[in-house]
């Protein structure tokens, strides 16, 4: 297939899959503003509006956009502009959480556009960290009102709905994210006399609230842990041992806010690595950051993403998320096999198979043509 032949194939997969998806569209759907996008560009068009599910999902499937998004915020006139004109009313809290943003040492090995099952087995760990260790302890959210989906590529959205949230401006989003990537928190906050001589060592109980719990249970487990994990938060070799072997009263010591037996040397290290471990990895770029930008669209739930072929399907609870793989359940297209030429470096996991790597002509099931086209990894030579 010549590449106008490719997305025309890929067009009419989009149409018919659209034509289906009754009931498609976010709660509140008339206050939402609307964007999709094309092969080139995410968002080509935005300032759309839909007065119901019917109407977006007809638009859907007469356009078969790639890429559909809607606003995190509800507006009176949600197709009125410049944006001033909508008439805000209020904005969920959202978090994008993107294997890209977390470093991670799989990434050095196949790039930052491939995603492996290590890519998204951290990236889901991270998802559920941000709701069981933050959302849920330090801001009293319920699940009930959070929402989790993923992306469609390579991580999740957590929407927050909570009425709470829905008015604060930019900057009371800001002091959110700063504080879930643990921006801003300083060590002596929990430790009152740390430096001075002939104090005991307060510091924070395993029990606390907010970042001292964290760093409290954090220090523990590695305690617990051995000497080595000891080591990695920079504390020296003959101290390390003498906490392990002293471990169940340091514990018991710890537990009533008496760190008067943990000698740390290197307190910046200590400090930089507790942070390390419990602080929710999302984009440091401000202008990445979608939990502070009040008029960003996102991605919308079972929509198809066009870089994968994949939906970025409504995921549900954080139970739900531990069972949720989306390399099987977010695949759209079954059924067919297609022919395709592929160039690809690593194998890649879909519905429970390895395929790959290949180079040359090969035949798959259309939802591995589909992603390995859409990541450029292959070219569409027809239906088998
Ligand atoms: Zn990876």
């Amino acid at each position: 297939m010549a590449d106008e032949d490719g997305i025309r194939f890929v067009k009419r997969l989009l149409a018919d899959y659209y034509r289906k998806q009754v009931g498609i569209g976010p709660e509140r759907l008339d206050q939402r503003e609307f964007g999709v996008g094309d092969f080139e560009r995410k968002i080509a068009f935005r300032h759309l509006a839909f007065r119901s599910s019917d109407e977006l999902r007809r638009y859907l499937a007469a356009e078969a956009p790639p890429y559909v998004s809607y606003s995190c915020s509800y507006y009176k006139d949600p197709a009125g502009r410049p944006m001033e004109r909508k008439g805000w009313l209020g904005t969920e809290l959202v978090f994008d959480l993107d294997a890209t943003d977390m470093e991670l040492g799989c990434q050095k090995l196949h790039g930052r556009s491939w995603v492996c099952a290590n890519c998204l087995e951290e990236v889901k760990a991270e998802t559920v960290k941000l709701v069981e260790n933050f959302l849920v302890p330090d801001f009293g959210f319920s699940g009930r009102d959070m929402m989790i989906n993923f992306s469609g590529n390579r991580g999740y959205h957590v929407h927050v709905n909570d009425k709470s949230v829905l008015a604060l401006d930019s900057a009371a989003r800001k002091e959110i994210t700063d504080y879930i990537s643990g921006r801003g928190v300083e060590m002596g906050e929990f430790f009152p006399t740390l430096g001075m001589r002939g104090k005991m060592l307060r510091g924070p109980r395993h029990a606390d609230r907010g970042w001292g719990g964290k760093m409290a249970r954090q220090f523990l487990a590695d305690m617990n842990n051995g000497i080595g994990a000891l080591m990695a938060l920079g504390i020296d070799k003959p101290t390390a041992r003498m906490i392990y072997r002293k471990r169940a009263l340091i514990e018991l010591g710890i537990n009533n806010g008496n760190w008067d037996m943990v000698y740390i040397k290197d307190k910046a290290e200590f400090w930089k690595r507790i942070l390390e471990n419990q602080r929710v990895k999302q984009s440091d770029r401000i202008d990445k950051n979608v939990t502070t930008d009040i008029s960003h669209l996102i991605r919308l739930p079972n929509s198809i993403h066009g870089s994968t072929g994949l939906v970025a399907k409504a995921v549900g609870s954080v139970a739900d998320l531990a069972r949720f793989d989306p390399m099987r359940d977010a695949i759209a297209f079954k059924g067919e096999e297609m022919r395709i030429k592929a160039d690809t470096g690593f194998p890649l996991l879909m519905n429970g198979r390895s395929f790959g790597p290949y180079g040359g002509e090969i035949k798959v099931p259309v939802y591995v043509a589909l992603y390995l086209y859409l990541k450029g990894h292959a070219r569409l030579l027809g239906l088998a």
